[in-house]
């Protein structure tokens, strides 16, 4: 008997197992691998670390710190260096730094006179009623222009869903650009009147949210979690499938090929939706069609370590986006070395490119050598770098980021009726309420709260 069992000991699993522990409720992690973070992976290699997934987080929500600081881990968590606020997007192969002011945009030469002079027709732009139907880029384009959408909006879709900007919905995948729409009438008016707002409210702008990570990368905090609740997890444990027992649910897992099972009131899954439906499929016929609608793009993550002095450009920011347009084998480049310390030593830096997601799937049809050959001549030419990387490492993510695509509030209403129906078993992670690492921990509460009420 167990009074709540978690699926899954990424962050969110973790995270939601958190305010049980907090609050002394009987709890248990299931998790089939050896080791706990899910996406969150670090390694250490010839004096580089190197994060695998998530390379840091936003701080959206105070519940991040909160964590932080009640497990003993505030010394270990970082803030970006400020020089990060820098970001720039590869035009006609030249790097164009993301203008941050007013001056800066009217001197960029990444967005032509024409697109520049377009903006001003945005505040008279009306509201469109697609809602959740339509697209981010059906969005931008008829609000700010098809040059915006190309080299603005398209790269940024790509760097946070490693997504298809024709397929997202701009409501489900972008809520709060969406809401400037609905609530303000246009990005331009919801930007001066929310800033005005949040003054007035003595809030902060969710754009001005910090960015953290760890000493020892991102995984460290996944294993600080779970050092503070060890009796309560067991690695190697895979949840095979959840059935009605009474009132309360039974658990069925396999840990070293003997199928166990126990009995709890509250079962809260924080697998894949790929994963969850071979274990709650049984319970509703439309499981299935759900889970498979919802598209997690192969994305292959390429750490490469080089030596400072084979690298000609400043590394002044967070790193590159690459929009479609300019046809590269890659997405982008994290500057991994400039935005936090202790990613390799003085001499050397670390950058961390993205390969692959939902525009760019095929790619991984030819051998992964030969891409990834390609990809760091791509770069090195951009960076202007000689020579040969000190450090090759990659891991493919087969199915990396769930899209938050057209048509996805129908899986979301679906999710929230299936709940209904089977009370007392919670879908989340991070194909539900947001894909960061800061939303997950966001959700935790609520799976916390839906359990007590
Ligand atoms: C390459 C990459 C880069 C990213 N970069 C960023 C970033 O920079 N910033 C950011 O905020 N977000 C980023 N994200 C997104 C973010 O990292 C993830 O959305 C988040 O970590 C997901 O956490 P989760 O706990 O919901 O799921 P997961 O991390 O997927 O955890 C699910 C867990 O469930 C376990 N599991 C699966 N099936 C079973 C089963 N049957 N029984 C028991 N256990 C099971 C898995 O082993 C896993 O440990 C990135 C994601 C990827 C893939």
């Amino acid at each position: 008997m167990k009074k709540v069992v978690i699926l899954g000991a990424g962050i969110s699993g973790l995270s939601t197992a958190y305010w049980f522990k907090k609050n002394n409720i009987d709890f248990l992690i299931l998790e089939k691998e050896n080791h706990v973070g899910g996406s969150m992976q670090t390694i250490c290699k010839e004096g580089f670390q190197i994060d695998f997934g998530p390379n840091s987080g936003l701080e959206t929500s105070p519940f991040i710190r909160q964590i932080v600081d009640d497990i003993g881990f505030s010394n270990e968590m970082i803030y970006a260096n400020d020089s990060a606020n820098k970001r720039y997007i590869l035009r006609n192969n030249k790097l164009h730094a993301l203008p941050t002011s007013p001056i800066d945009f009217i001197k960029t030469k990444l967005f032509s006179t024409k697109a520049k002079l377009r903006l001003f027709a945005e505040p008279f732009i009306g509201k469109s009623n697609d809602g959740y139907y339509q697209s981010i880029a059906e969005f931008v384009k008829r609000r700010l222009g098809k040059e915006f959408l190309d080299y603005a909006i398209d790269p940024f879709v790509s760097g946070v869903f490693a997504g298809d900007p024709n397929k997202l919905s701009v409501k489900s995948a972008f809520p709060k650009l969406y809401r400037l729409e609905e609530v303000y009438g246009g990005l331009i008016k919801g930007l001066i009147k929310g800033a005005k707002e949040r003054k007035q409210r003595n809030e902060q702008s969710k754009q001005n949210a910090k960015m953290f990570s760890f000493i020892n990368g991102m995984q460290s905090f996944a294993y600080a979690i779970s050092d503070t609740m060890k009796e309560n997890i067991f690695l190697n444990t895979t949840v095979e499938k959840v059935e009605k027992f009474n009132d309360k649910w039974k658990v069925i897992y396999s840990i070293k090929n003997e199928t166990k099972e126990l009995i709890a009131d509250y079962v809260i899954s924080t697998i894949p939706i790929y994963s969850a439906e071979k274990i709650f499929g049984h319970l509703n016929k439309e499981f299935k069609s759900h889970a498979e609608e919802i598209y997690y793009p192969p994305v292959m993550v390429l750490f490469l370590g080089y030596n400072k002095n084979q690298i000609e450009r400043p590394l002044d920011g967070f790193g590159f986006l690459i929009p479609s347009l300019e046809k590269k084998n890659y997405l982008g480049a994290i500057w991994s070395s400039t935005i936090f310390q202790n990613r390799c030593d003085e001499t050397k830096s670390a950058f961390t490119l993205f390969v692959g997601g939902a525009r760019n799937y095929y790619l991984f049809n030819q051998e992964n050598d030969k891409l990834i050959e390609s990809v760091i001549k791509e770069f090195q030419k951009t960076m202007k770098i000689s020579g040969e990387p000190i450090l090759i490492e990659h891991k493919l993510w087969h199915k990396a980021i769930p899209q938050y695509n057209l048509g996805y509030i129908e899986h979301e209403n679906f999710f929230d009726k299936f709940e209904k129906e089977n009370k007392g078993i919670i879908l989340s992670g991070n194909y539900r309420g947001g894909i960061s690492v800061g939303d997950c921990i966001k959700n935790s509460e609520l799976n916390f709260k839906k359990c007590i009420n």
